[in-house]
């Protein structure tokens, strides 16, 4: 028999606990983003090539070591995406967005960075993604902080999740701290990290980002941005605290914090973990003033964050189950058959159910109990005759029978129904259309 291809290296085949958790993250993040008013988009996958060399640089570690890029048929030469915002931006100017600017958006999907894989880090992943194009206000650094803030909170796992924040300030601050910073990396060059030889040419803020130990001696007493912030970088950026004060998320200054990408100008970000070893940065931002002309469209203002779907999910843990009310248990040909017809309409109705029609009882029953449902619905050749359902809550063990009719009335709702069922058992109290349903 011919060998069975292995998946590629870097790639996950996500299933189980795994997958509830990563659902439950995106499905999370759905639901903040409507709070905020954000916009959904879906963007392709793949792009030019120049959009993510132009915009990001060719000297970040992203264009230079890690893109997908290949020739298509046609010979043009293709990136799959390794960020969303540079595709983003060029939809911004190719397809007429200004108009509604400012315009705030949101994604999620998979990227692709050629990477060394280990926990935490592969070469397709999945980032959820929000930006506000078209203003230059602190406002927006803000409400997109806040946004982050409340999706860690309504995952349970804003604690132990920190906001580092910190200013690359104006163009002009920036490039003034920027020739500091190579008058002062110049001096110990020797002792620097190969990498960070190198980019004290191309890219200097770099080295501040270095993991090698080599760089960090140095990093403590490079000079800080703070000294060289025009006033209104400083306003700015006090604006965008006061903002987060105002709004209630917590933050911390990082006065070495820089992006790892050109184009970030002001307010830059991540939120950090000491829970996930170190792959600890969850969602990693900033403000991107200069990213638009990079790719030939007027100046344009911007503002955005991207998270990695693996590592939230990895925070919130794998304790969750997916909901089941009831899993429906036919015993027989005929009892199958009604089954398929009352699973439908329990469905209909927005009850979560599923059926279990292998195995003796016993292994049913345990299936149920497995996936968590309130009750099993028994249909034997007794109820069929009867026209009752026998319905057995798994927590108390209690039994009762129930008329069908009344389950299958198409008048009633999910709740109504689910009390029809579950009345008298396992201490479950619910009230719809004015009838309080109290099991005792
Ligand atoms: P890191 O420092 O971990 O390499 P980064 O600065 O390259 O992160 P960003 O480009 O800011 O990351 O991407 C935003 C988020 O996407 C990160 O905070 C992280 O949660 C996630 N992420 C980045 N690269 C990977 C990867 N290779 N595998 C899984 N998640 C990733
Ligand atoms: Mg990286």
């Amino acid at each position: 028999m011919s060998k069975t291809p292995q998946a590629i290296r870097g790639t996950q085949d996500i299933f189980g606990a795994e997958a509830e958790a990563f659902a439950h993250v995106v499905e999370t993040f759905e639901r903040v983003r409507r709070l905020y008013r954000f916009r959904r988009v879906e963007m392709p996958v793949f792009e030019r090539t120049e959009v993510f060399a132009r915009s990001l640089g060719e000297t970040t570690d992203v264009v230079s070591k890690e893109m997908y890029s290949f020739e298509d048929r046609g010979g043009e030469s293709l990136t799959l995406r390794p960020e969303f915002t540079a595709g983003i931006a060029r939809a911004y100017l190719t397809d007429g967005w200004r108009q509604y600017a400012p315009l705030k958006l949101a994604t999620d999907g998979p990227i692709f960075r050629y990477e060394r894989p280990q926990k935490g880090r592969y070469r397709q992943f999945h980032q959820i993604d929000a930006e506000v194009i078209g203003a230059a206000e602190p406002q927006a650094d803000v409400e997109l902080l806040a946004m982050a803030d409340q999706l860690l909170k309504e995952l349970g796992i804003a604690d132990g999740v920190t906001l580092q924040l910190n200013t690359l300030g104006d163009g002009d601050s920036r490039e003034a701290w920027r020739a500091a910073l190579v008058d002062y990396f110049a001096a110990h060059r020797a002792e620097l990290s190969e990498d960070s030889q190198d980019r004290l040419e191309r890219n200097p803020l770099r080295i501040l980002d270095s993991k090698d130990p080599r760089d960090r001696a140095f990093v403590a007493d490079a000079p800080k941005i703070d000294d060289y912030l025009s006033g209104e970088a400083q306003n700015f950026f006090g604006a965008v605290t006061a903002g987060l004060d105002a709004a209630g998320v917590a933050w911390t200054r990082e006065p070495s914090l820089v992006r790892g990408l050109d184009y970030y100008r002001h307010t830059a970000f991540e939120f950090v973990t000491d829970r996930l070893g170190a792959q600890g940065t969850v969602i990693g931002g900033g403000r991107y003033d200069g990213l638009m002309e990079s790719l030939g469209g007027p100046a344009t203002p911007a503002v955005g964050w991207a998270a990695g779907i693996e590592r939230l999910a990895m925070l919130v843990g794998h304790g969750r189950k997916d909901r089941t009310d009831f899993v429906l248990i036919p015993i027989g040909a005929e009892a199958e058959a009604y089954c398929s017809g009352l699973i439908a309409i329990l469905r209909r109705k927005g009850l979560f159910c599923d059926m279990a029609f292998r195995g003796n009882a016993k292994k049913r029953l345990q299936k149920a109990d497995a996936a968590g449902a309130k009750a099993v619905l028994i249909v034997g050749e007794d109820e069929l005759r009867s026209g009752k359902i026998a319905v057995k809550h798994l927590q108390s063990g209690d039994q009762a029978l129930r008329d069908r009719l009344q389950i299958e009335n198409p008048n009633h709702g999910a709740a109504y129904t689910e009390a029809c069922l579950l009345h008298g058992l396992g201490g479950i109290k619910y009230s719809q259309g004015g009838e309080d349903f109290q099991a005792e």
